[in-house]
């Protein structure tokens, strides 16, 4: 039997975010091991699960969203799931606390400086979100403002508001969203301090990270998730790389060094420009970044007869597709690792790729995300 607990978070009923918080940190991890192994568990056997010694606060990026509650108060926080409603949160049990501080000055700040949040009812209004990212190792401190539109009169007094009452803050930008969809940010983004992105290490190496990149979110975890993947690898030093999916490079710079050669593959601009910048941050020459869909790299290399040696994959939560995965099949790499974060999709593929020739070697399940549902997984996969 699970044992249950009292709700550790004044906001746990209504903000969702945390589905597993009625569970002590070791039974959360046995529930995500059995979920591993009732998803995976056919394909081999399913590794002890890596969990964090400190489960709390461990989220490096926050975004709040702002709001207007009934009495036209402003608030910030979080949608309750499903809806528009935002949900008062100023601390959060898994969020960096220096962030969530951030938000409440921003909140507190905003009367002062004449802004006024966004009102989704009237449609009047300027500020839609914050989204804070910090680098845990670099103690670099990214604050973005997400607004209906760049215009903006209070801005010079604000920013130096904001840098008296957190002078950890290392840059601030200005992001322009007026469509009213699902993503937090927009395309437009203007500098109002600093480099306009921050910097953090992993593994040894630097990494900058542009407002829209993706970063991993748990850095703690994240390093584990890395080492396990480049091990599952065992490069030699003469292996041509692909890193599919590979965001800022992170992955493909991480394993750089026992490889001949790295190609990532990566579909959002800004994520491939910070690749290229990074593998230059690091004094890295073997590793190359494109901007474009990974199946169709993938294909385009199966049509060229290109065959790398290994493939990493990392892609979002719905998994890979049809013409990557195929492509992939093609090329035939002796060994395949990948990096999963939803054992769900994660499944379907296998099936294919086991259906096309590969077995599964290894599953390690790697606690990303404590308190949530979500489950990480790194798979190694080689050909018969
Ligand atoms: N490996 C990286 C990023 C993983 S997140 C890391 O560990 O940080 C998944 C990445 O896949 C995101 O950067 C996203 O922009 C990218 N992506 C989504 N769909 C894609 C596609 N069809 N082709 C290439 N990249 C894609």
């Amino acid at each position: 039997m699970e044992e249950k607990r009292p709700l550790p978070c004044e906001h746990a009923k209504k903000c969702g975010g945390c589905q597993l918080q009625q569970l002590s940190y070791p039974e959360q991890l046995k529930r995500k091991q059995r979920r591993a192994e009732e998803l995976l568990g056919a394909f081999a056997p399913v590794l002890p699960i890596l969990g964090m010694d400190e489960p709390i606060h461990y989220r490096n990026k926050v975004t709040a969203a702002f709001a207007l509650d009934a009495r036209r108060k402003v608030v910030s926080g979080i949608y309750q799931p499903g809806s528009h409603v935002v949900v008062p949160v100023d601390r959060c049990l898994i969020e960096d606390e220096t962030a969530d501080a951030m938000i409440v000055t921003i909140r507190k700040l905003l009367p002062d400086f004449k802004i006024k949040v966004f009102d989704e009812r009237s449609g009047t209004g300027w500020l839609r979100h914050v989204l804070v990212r910090r680098g845990f190792a670099t103690g670099e401190v990214l604050v973005v403002l997400v607004a209906v539109s760049p215009i903006f009169p209070t801005q010079k007094h604000f920013v130096k508001k904001l840098l008296e009452k957190h002078p950890e803050i290392t840059s601030i930008v200005l992001n322009i969203n007026d469509h009213f969809g699902p993503v937090v940010l927009g395309t437009r983004e203007k500098v109002l301090y600093g480099a306009g992105m921050i910097e953090d290490v992993l593994c040894g190496y630097r990494f900058r990270i542009s407002p829209r990149s993706f970063y991993q979110i748990n850095p703690v975890q994240t390093e584990k998730l890395y080492r396990t993947a480049v091990d599952f690898a065992a490069l030699t030093g003469t292996e041509t790389v692909l890193d599919a999916y590979c965001g800022i490079g992170t992955i493909g710079i991480t394993a750089s060094g026992k490889a001949k050669q790295v190609i990532g593959v990566e579909l959002n601009r800004d994520a491939v420009a910070d690749a290229i910048a990074n593998a230059r941050l690091n004094g890295i020459k073997n590793c190359w970044f494109t901007a474009g869909d990974a199946g169709e790299y993938m294909q385009q290399m199966a049509r060229d007869g290109m065959k790398p040696d290994l493939v990493f994959l990392d892609p979002p939560r719905a998994g890979s597709d049809e013409r990557f995965l195929s492509s992939l099949l093609r090329c035939a790499p002796k060994r395949a690792v990948y990096v999963s974060c939803d054992p769900e999709t994660l499944a379907r593929d296998l099936a294919f790729l086991t259906k096309g020739g590969y077995r599964v070697q290894k599953l390690q399940p790697v606690d990303m995300f404590p308190y949530t549902r979500h489950v990480e997984t790194v798979v190694l996969m080689t050909r018969e």
